[in-house]
């Protein structure tokens, strides 16, 4: 980083700090990965330097010889991957990719169908403070109290009393399987779309540990940057009935140019998940959120439906009678960096609620192994104990050992130092 060293070191100096920070802390944050180095290299390309406007082959702009290329190979390993027609991969990041579906099959005012953001679901899945609950008419499904699990034949009531055009899966706290068979058969009985927003378990159905959406969904929503290993960017999948509704939603109905970089960086991070080590990986990031599951069960966490089936664990604070974000703050503090969360029926208010939300990805990825889940079970029961009680000791002891593994389990994509 020499040339950005001399021209703004105050910038340079900001990205070695985060380097380091991210080499020293624990992340939790199950949204959130470690990219690889060649993934680092596409990025940061001339290919950012060009205008296409348009899709391979019909562009608005000429100069397209090797852009075209790499767009071509990325739709291309993108449908192989996930089994699906088509695959869009302009999107420049999930929220505006799930805002092109809407375009694409939706007038304002009509129904969408998603999960509750409070019981898991995504802002852009119609919630009323995003663009998709105000120009949409937004109806929420949820999970149910005892188990903290969808019950589809509520949501099959629910959309047969309110008809939707639209149906979102998935979200963004969700720890349990998606049974997209399942929906799919009451998006038939209501003739409506199916979008599987699988964003935060992309990587996880590339590499075999979830079912796939593929045979189901009309529609499969994605961020590629999270458990998908690539850059921040997004991609739409579908069948061939309704490639053209996509296409056209994106450009030009909601973008411009396509992220070039960003296109060659989703290529060779699809390349790597298309491989036997990724496979690992993924089986991998579960098991390890399973042990870790345990491990905190054991020391008498409460898990939102009881444990986990993929990468992420939401974690109901109320019974050690520490808020969320208190907990947050203080694993900030020790190295530990997860993000405060709602739990499903939260008597607490959405800036200050009950709970955590932890994933695996991250620490699967440094190749952190099952056996040291007892340990990271342990820092998070000492640290929220000492967040209780103001215990800046305990934090700071934590803080230690978890560096020390830090350092035994090199992050990829870091520069050694
Ligand atoms: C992360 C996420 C998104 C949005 O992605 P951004 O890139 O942050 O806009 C959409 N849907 C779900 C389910 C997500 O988890």
């Amino acid at each position: 980083m020499s040339h950005l060293a001399a021209t703004d070191p105050e910038i340079a100096a900001l990205v070695v700090a985060e380097e380091q920070l991210q080499a020293d802390t624990l992340r939790l944050i199950p949204s959130e990965n470690y990219v690889s180095h060649a993934v680092l290299e596409a990025t940061g390309t001339v290919l950012q330097n060009k205008y296409s406007e348009g899709y391979p082959g019909k562009r608005y702009y000429e100069g397209q010889q090797n852009i075209d290329q790499v767009e071509t190979l990325a739709i291309e390993r993108a449908k192989a991957l996930f089994a699906m027609d088509h695959a869009n991969v302009q999107p420049y990041s999930g929220s505006p990719a799930n805002l092109a579906v809407y375009l694409a099959f939706l007038k304002p005012g009509d129904t969408v169908m998603g999960m509750a953001l409070p019981m898991g679901g995504h802002l852009t899945h119609g919630w009323g403070v995003s663009a998709t609950g105000t120009w949409f008419r937004g109806v929420q499904y949820g999970v149910e109290r005892e188990t903290g699990r969808v019950d589809l034949d509520k949501v099959r009531d629910l959309a047969l009393a309110e008809r939707p055009k639209l149906i979102f899966c998935g979200g963004t706290a969700v720890p349990r399987t998606i049974d997209f068979a399942g929906y799919a058969e009451i998006a038939r009985e209501v003739g409506a779309v199916l979008v599987a927003d699988v964003a935060h378990i992309a990587g996880l159905i590339a590499g075999g540990a979830h079912p796939s959406p593929a045979g189901h969904a009309d529609v499969v929503s994605t961020t590629t940057h999270k458990t998908l290993r690539g850059p921040r960017g997004a991609m739409l999948l579908s069948t061939e009935e309704h490639a053209k509704a996509i296409d056209r939603a994106v450009f030009p109905g909601l973008q411009g140019g396509p992220h070039n970089h960003t296109t060659a960086a989703i290529a060779v991070a699809l390349k790597e998940a298309s491989g036997a080590e990724f496979r690992d990986y993924a089986h991998q990031v579960v098991a390890n959120a399973q042990a870790l599951g345990e491990q905190l069960a054991t020391r008498g966490f409460e898990l939102v439906s009881g444990g986990t089936d993929n990468h992420l664990l939401l974690i109901d604070l109320s019974g050690k009678d520490v808020p969320g974000k208190v907990a947050a703050k203080a694993l900030d503090r020790a190295g530990i960096v997860v993000n405060y969360n709602t739990v499903p029926y939260d008597t607490r208010k959405p800036f200050d609620p009950s709970g955590i939300r932890i994933g695996t990805p991250a620490l699967t990825s440094r190749g952190i192994p099952a056996s040291e889940m007892g340990t990271v079970a342990e820092w998070i029961d000492r640290v929220v104990a000492a967040a209780k009680t103001g215990d800046e000791e305990t934090v700071a002891k934590v803080r230690t050992e978890v560096k020390a593994l830090m350092d035994a389990y090199p992050a990829p994509g870091l520069p050694v130092r």
